[in-house]
């Protein structure tokens, strides 16, 4: 059955980072959208800064209910999952090169009706993506924007089975980073300020761990081949870049292309985050918020939507 209105959770105080509940008429879909009923969306950092009266949520899954007339990729029925981009030009050189995440025209999910911290997105058809059988959807959510991201450098900068990479920060993104480095083939050193996380961080994967606030620690460590840094904060860089010997280079999600790959890669390499699953109502969104603000989330938190229907 087709909605005529979706019940969002938007930002009702954006200083306060507070939420209230809101019914946003279910707009007209465009030829290459599709409507989704969200199954579960993930919270990443990236959702704070979502303005009031937007909905956040940019890692979400869900089965499509409904189709623009011009979408052929998808079909009604289909489980399918979403991330930060929300669209593109589709007409420049790096969209014709398929590095639509790059393209100066892009749009993202605040940009979109709502976020997945809703019950139905409205979503453009070329940036959902299959979600591999295996995987379950609580699993999968995270893998759409915290997944890429730290699956693409490995991807496009030719990183090697038995290459050093170093992991900096172990939260919702470096604990994916520390698992798909390790499927990579990669020798994986975790980077992390205190050691209260080292007993997890090498059941993720990490085979050194690496204190470092401990500046002896950090000063004999063989050089690594690359750093990811997963840290938002402001970090002492020149410490880092000593133990490497090339560029920097930055990292915005990925394109339709490789998400994709990400997921099957994902799949095929039992590649799962560790999760805290919550109801998504007010108090859960607040909750969710919370947790992530204090560095307490272990490692991704996930909110189930109680209006999805399976079948
Ligand atoms: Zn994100
Ligand atoms: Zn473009």
């Amino acid at each position: 059955m087709i909605p005529k209105q979706i019940e969002a959770y938007v930002i009702d105080d954006a200083s306060k980072q507070t939420f209230r509940k809101s019914q946003i008429d279910v707009p007209q879909l465009q030829p290459l959208d599709v409507l989704m009923n969200i199954e579960c969306c993930s919270v990443c950092h990236t959702d704070f800064y979502c303005p009031a009266g937007k909905a956040p949520g940019h890692e979400f899954i869900g089965k499509i209910v409904a189709i623009g007339s011009s979408v052929e990729k998808l079909k009604v029925g289909q489980r399918v999952g979403g991330g930060w981009q929300l669209g593109s030009c589709q007409n420049c050189d790096v969209c014709n090169d398929g590095k639509q995440n790059i393209c100066l025209k892009k749009t993202n999910f605040i940009n979109a009706p709502t976020g997945g911290f809703a019950d139905y997105v409205v979503w453009d058809s070329r940036f959902l993506y299959d979600i591999p059988e295996t995987m379950s959807s609580a699993d999968a959510a995270p893998l759409l924007c915290a997944g890429i991201t730290v699956y693409a450098p490995l991807a496009n900068h030719n990183v090697q089975p038995g290459s050093r990479v170093g992991i900096l920060g172990v939260g919702g993104l470096g604990h994916l980073g520390i698992k798909f480095a390790k499927a990579w083939g990669c020798r994986v050193v975790a980077l992390s300020t205190s050691s209260n996380k080292e007993k997890e961080a090498r059941a993720f994967g990490a085979d050194e761990f690496v204190v470092t606030k401990d500046a002896d620690q950090l000063k004999s460590l063989k050089p690594l081949d690359m750093i990811i840094n997963t840290v938002s904060a402001n970090l002492d860089y020149e410490s880092y870049i000593n133990l490497l010997s090339r560029s920097i280079v930055g990292s915005l999600v990925g394109s339709p292309i490789m998400m994709q790959k990400m997921l099957n890669f994902a799949g095929m390499h039992n590649i799962s985050p560790q999760l805290e699953i919550y109801p998504m109502d007010v108090d859960h969104c607040h909750t969710a918020f919370e947790r992530i603000d204090q560095n307490l989330a272990r490692y991704r938190i996930v909110l189930t939507n109680s209006n999805f229907k399976s079948d």
